[in-house]
């Protein structure tokens, strides 16, 4: 079997085309090698076919043709002489402005590996070099990955070419790359060197507060996870690209990849924070907390990862509903919000579940193993069918958290127990973990069984029915234990009508019809345009709730397909309804073990 590195050479000099032109160059073990592209990016659980922005796959071995056959939409095999270097050249379209594709044009490029590195069966443990060619002048390269000091052994060094090294194929897909001209500063978390690249941020943007508040959740997770000692990992970089409108992050080993709008960005004239800033804060919390949960600690099916298809879980409830509850509590336990905020945050997070029927259709157990066919795919029956492992796993663990530290003065033996702690019995464990894993760690941690849940006798039975059911948890008396009060929310007129509108230039469309509520009743359909309600045209969300008036039956007219319809719609009273009963948490004044558990949770 060879030992000579598989070699990429991405040439940007295809620019303004968005396409990159690729080179790979390896050594074949024996008389056919199979290359595939993955179809899948991990992060993101969904399969996206990256090969179907591939093109022009020829090889060609001493100075001749060699024969390739597609196996499959994203395999070829290629005949090949075994020990003599194989050299199969291809392009990439790259106008994906995602982070999870690639993106190439005149002023920058991104590149996720997922959608340009074929992957050399066989070879996958081998060293992976990269070199970024026909760089143009001003750019410069940023990425996690090592760089290669061989480069000079390609002859004299060029200032046009960047070299890289991956230990895997594994590696090599786990390191993105921003291209261009960017914004780059460096800073240190615990001993580790971190560094945060912004690209299209406007000129009044306050990137080195960014710069500090994203050290302050960086130094809070190391600690989070390893107490004050250096974490694992030993390098990091933050990429940000600033657009428009536009939000996301992909984790990766040792970097994540964020989109933000301009508007979320700090301004240098401005002291607080909007709750655009707040949210880009949760992003890069939720991002950098991956390193531990998700990347190196995974489930069991993430074990390898398989690119070639789906890989399913059960398990997203944990890795991203947990990460999505820590998130924002880092930012309170770095001091960057204050506890009222943080309250608003897991407040809108309730009632985001709330608000969704789908919470008694699907459990968080089923949506994570559907999140191939559905989390990415949103329609307007989203919401009546499922639920969003992200809200309401981020609810499980405010569940259990609260659960532990209701413990906190019953039981003296578990007297800090909380999730945190948890997570590091996890953590510990060094290897991929299953829900059992979950089960034992809760209940190492409460030192006994759950109190105060009747019909659960242990954590497994507690998470089991958290978990694999649709019954709403037992939150309001949790955080009730915490001192927080949980009051009815005045819900919209909307919300009570079981509809989701949304502006058109023409004026009113409806967009989602609750399952169950009066909308429905009444016959309305997602796509209707919404044209007059007793007799009174409707254009704005304003004029939806003023034109209201008292408790009755309305006549209503709505357009679908060209066709006008006559409705009669029920005008409601206040009161809550059955899919519609949101609500408000506060913090009173307390007293006793309440204030004390709260104290633990919120530090007032
Ligand atoms: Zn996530």
């Amino acid at each position: 079997m060879s030992t000579q590195p598989i070699a990429y050479r991405i040439d940007l000099s295809e620019a303004t085309s968005h396409r990159f032109l690729v080179s790979l160059q390896f050594t074949p073990a024996d008389t056919s090698t199979t290359l595939s592209l993955p179809v899948w990016i991990p992060g993101s659980y969904l399969v996206r076919e990256f090969a179907r922005h591939l093109n022009k796959l020829q090889a060609s071995q001493t100075g001749r043709a060699c024969n390739i056959t597609q196996v499959d939409k994203a395999t070829w095999t290629v005949a090949c002489q075994p020990g003599k270097t194989v050299t199969v050249q291809y392009e990439v379209y790259a106008f994906d402005t995602s982070v999870r594709a690639a993106y190439l044009d005149a002023n920058r490029g991104f590149i996720n590996n997922t959608s340009l590195c074929l992957r050399v069966h066989g070879q996958e443990m081998q060293s992976h070099h990269l070199h970024i060619e026909q760089l143009p002048k001003d750019w410069d390269v940023a990425t996690a990955m090592r760089p290669l000091p061989a480069a000079r052994k390609l002859g004299k060094p060029s200032k046009s070419t960047r070299s890289f090294q991956a230990d895997s194929y594994d590696e090599l897909l786990d390191h993105p790359l921003e291209l261009g001209t960017f914004w780059r500063r460096q800073f240190i978390a615990r001993g580790v060197p971190h560094e945060f690249v912004v690209a299209g941020a406007a000129p009044s943007a306050d990137l080195e507060r960014l710069v500090r508040d994203t050290q302050r959740i960086c130094i809070t997770e190391i600690d989070f996870w390893h107490g004050r000692k250096k974490p694992a990992f030993d390098r990091y970089v933050f990429m940000l690209n600033v657009v428009d409108d536009g939000y996301g992050g992909l984790e990766h080993r040792n970097s994540t990849a964020l989109i933000c709008s301009r508007r979320d960005l700090p301004r240098l004239d401005q002291k607080e924070s909007s709750d655009g800033y707040v949210t880009l804060l949760g992003l890069i919390s939720h991002e950098y907390f991956h390193t531990w949960n998700v990347k190196r600690l995974k489930p069991r099916e993430f074990a390898p990862y398989d690119y070639s298809q789906e890989n399913y879980t059960r398990m997203l409830w944990f890795f991203e509903g947990f990460t999505s509850y820590f998130d924002d509590a880092v930012l309170l336990r770095a001091g960057l919000i204050n506890a009222q905020t943080y309250l608003k945050l897991v407040n809108k997070t309730l009632n985001q579940v709330l608000a969704t029927p789908g919470r008694h259709m699907q459990s968080v157990a089923q949506a994570s193993f559907d999140a191939w066919l559905r989390l990415y795919r949103p329609d307007e029956n989203t919401a009546n069918t499922t639920v969003s492992y992200y809200s309401k796993g981020a609810l499980v663990a405010l569940a259990l958290d609260l659960s532990l530290r209701t413990l906190n003065n019953t039981n003296s033996s578990a007297s800090k127990a909380s999730l945190a702690g948890v997570m590091r019995r996890l953590w510990a464990l060094q290897r991929p973990i299953e829900e059992a894993d979950v089960a034992q760690a809760l209940q190492d941690e409460a030192g006994g069984p759950p109190v105060g849940h009747a019909d659960h006798a242990d954590w497994q039975s507690l998470l089991t029915h958290w978990v694999h059911g649709t019954d709403d948890m037992p939150l309001q008396s949790l955080l009730q234990q915490m001192g927080v009060q949980w009051e009815l929310a005045q819900a919209s007129l909307s919300q009570r009508l079981g509809v989701r509108l949304k502006e058109t230039p023409q004026g009113l469309q409806v967009s989602a019809v609750m399952r169950g509520s009066p909308a429905e009743a009444a016959g309305l359909a997602a796509g209707d345009e919404l044209l007059a309600l007793d007799g009174w045209r409707l254009k704005r969300p304003d004029d939806w709730q003023t034109l209201m008036g008292t408790p009755s039956l309305k006549p209503l007219l709505v357009s679908r397909d060209q066709r006008i319809l006559s409705l009669s719609l029920p005008i409601l009273d206040k009161a809550p309804t059955a899919w519609c009963h949101l609500v408000n948490l506060s913090m009173p004044k307390a007293t006793g073990p309440s204030l004390k558990r709260r104290k633990g949770w919120l530090g007032c």
